[in-house]
């Protein structure tokens, strides 16, 4: 079995010109994946459009319903900064898609990447900062219902603060959030997360690391998951046009096989989804975002998951 990889094509749909939102990563992540022998083809696993009860496990009927007809009100739109249109609704449904199949394989084989998802901005009833519906929280929700799990732990390391998967599981124990974010980023007014590890402006890899690996063991200790949803976000990158901090593509990669090797020696199964990064320089971002997959595949064949 080799490290399965979700992908559609579906996670790519027009924007506006110059529409901050890189959506054209996603194709390029999985064609970057292919073209450097990271995966072979017959790895890239398309998900399903979940069916609306499942959305509705975390987010209101109403919420749900007026995002897909395109009824939300002009307010609600601008608060999630994409424009609404019939193909964002399905690029948004079949990421969340990707997510839950990511998880649902992760536990079959061990460890599983999609390469879209980290909407971890969605609440309940409203979307913010390019999140729409919260795909950890929906794909927690449909493996507990399932009885598939009885722990999750999620592993938010997006630059951003896990605001929406916080709030969710507030009063869920059966659901960590573990969030280790910029201080000083979006948004301004954090949630509780079970753990938040908030981090100064300009941090390093180094300093960056060193923190990580105080938390991590730890961590896996107090909570013993069924399953690991780790949230890979790239913009704690210096580079990134949103994020404060300072880590290097590097860096980066060491973070990816610091939280994946550590799931694989404790046999966490991890689902892993590639979360925010923003730049103009779209091959240095997707080269970015795929150190998740090329770390991913590494581990997975180390510990011959
Ligand atoms: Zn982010």
């Amino acid at each position: 079995m080799n490290l399965p990889i979700i992908y559609h094509p579906d996670y790519v749909t027009p924007l506006p010109d110059n529409h901050r939102f890189p959506m054209p990563k996603f194709k390029l992540l999985h064609d970057l994946l292919i073209a450097d022998g990271v995966i072979q083809p017959e790895q890239v696993k398309p998900p399903e459009k979940p069916p609306r009860e499942w959305l509705e496990l975390v987010h209101t009927p109403e919420y749900v319903r007026a995002y897909c007809e395109g009824t939300l009100d002009a307010k609600a739109q601008r608060r999630i900064g994409l424009p609404w249109s019939p193909a964002l609704v399905t690029r948004t449904c079949t990421a969340v898609g990707g997510t839950i199949l990511a998880a649902k394989l992760a536990l079959s084989v061990g460890m599983a990447c999609n390469t879209a998802g980290g909407t971890h901005h969605a609440f309940p009833d409203y979307g913010s900062g390019f999140c729409i519906f919260n795909d950890f929280a929906i794909a927690s929700r449909l493996l507990l219902h399932l009885g598939w799990v009885k722990k999750i732990l999620i592993v938010d390391l997006d630059v951003h603060q896990g605001d929406g998967t916080a709030f969710i599981f507030q009063d869920d124990p059966r659901v960590f959030t573990f969030s280790m974010h910029c201080e000083a980023n979006f948004p301004g007014r954090k949630q509780r997360s079970d753990l938040d590890v908030p981090l100064p402006t300009d941090l390093d890899d180094d300093g960056y690391l060193q923190i990580l690996a105080q938390h991590l063991p730890d961590l896996f200790d107090r909570v013993q998951p069924d399953l690991v949803l780790y949230d890979a976000g790239v913009d704690t990158h210096v580079s990134d046009r949103l994020g404060k901090l300072a880590m290097s593509d590097y860096g980066l990669y060491r973070r990816e096989r610091m939280v994946l090797s550590s799931c694989a020696a404790a046999g966490y199964p991890v689902a892993c989804v590639i979360g925010g990064g923003y730049n103009k320089d779209m091959p240095a971002l997707v080269y970015r975002h795929s150190l998740l997959h090329r770390a991913a595949s590494e581990v997975f064949g180390q510990y011959k998951l």
